[in-house]
Parts: C-alpha cells; sequence; structure tokens
C-alpha cells in the first residue's frame, strides 16, 4: 500500500466513506487531523462509516475553482450529518433538500475520487 496515501483516500478507492474517533473523549470527527477537535487528544483512531447520512445543507457551485472543474459546474455541494455523528461536506446529487436522507457513492471526477451522496429510497 502506498504510504503517502491517507487512510481516508484509501477507504474512497474502496468505496469506504472513513472518518475519525478519539480515543480519549469519543469524539468523531472528518477530514484528516492530527489531534481531536474536542479534547486535543493525539489518539485518534480511522473508523469505517455506513455512508448514510442526513443533508444538513445544500448549496450549489456555480463558479468551479479549478479549469478541470469548470466542467462541472454547478455541481450540489452538501454538508451532511453521518449517522455516525460527524459532518462531512462532498458533492450531491442536484435537488437534494436540506433534511432528505442520502447514502455516500464514491465517484471519479476530474481524475479524483471523491464522495458524492445520492438520495436513499425512501426508508419505510
Ligand atoms: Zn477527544
Amino acid at each position: 500500500m502506498d504510504a503517502g496515501v491517507s487512510p481516508y483516500a484509501q477507504g474512497l478507492a474502496a468505496g469506504v466513506l472513513r472518518y475519525q474517533r478519539c480515543g480519549a473523549c469519543a469524539q468523531a470527527q472528518t477530514g484528516q487531523r492530527f489531534a481531536c477537535t474536542a479534547c486535543g487528544s493525539a489518539q485518534l483512531a480511522w473508523c469505517d462509516a455506513a455512508g448514510t447520512g442526513t443533508v444538513f445543507s445544500v448549496s450549489t457551485v456555480h463558479r468551479a475553482p479549478t479549469e478541470a472543474w469548470r466542467a462541472l459546474a454547478p455541481y450540489t455541494l452538501v454538508l451532511v450529518d453521518l449517522d455516525e455523528g460527524p459532518r462531512v461536506m462532498a458533492h450531491g446529487a442536484p435537488g437534494l433538500a436540506i433534511g432528505a436522507r442520502v447514502a455516500a457513492q464514491p465517484v471519479v471526477l476530474a481524475g479524483q475520487v471523491l464522495v458524492r451522496f445520492e438520495r436513499t429510497p425512501a426508508a419505510t
């Protein structure tokens, strides 16, 4: 395995969304950090998320930050509260609404593996 690739990126390549959980206070967080945002502990462990969650906010990006992304614009970015607790920012299917139940799907955009949230079939 390539030591330069983060556990997050490795997980994503395998279709698994990962997050960090603090070994000291059990706070869950996303992104790759070296210390817990709640208590400062460095005892962080990677966990696999189920990939399901609820949309917290939705925004549409009309101006892409790079040339590679320009072909994709406008695209949708969402903040999703994962069922495990942490909030993640990722791409979203167009038309997602706040409060919608979603599931993460790995997608390749502009040569990168990224997370995109799609609406889950209505759960009963
Ligand atoms: Zn902590």
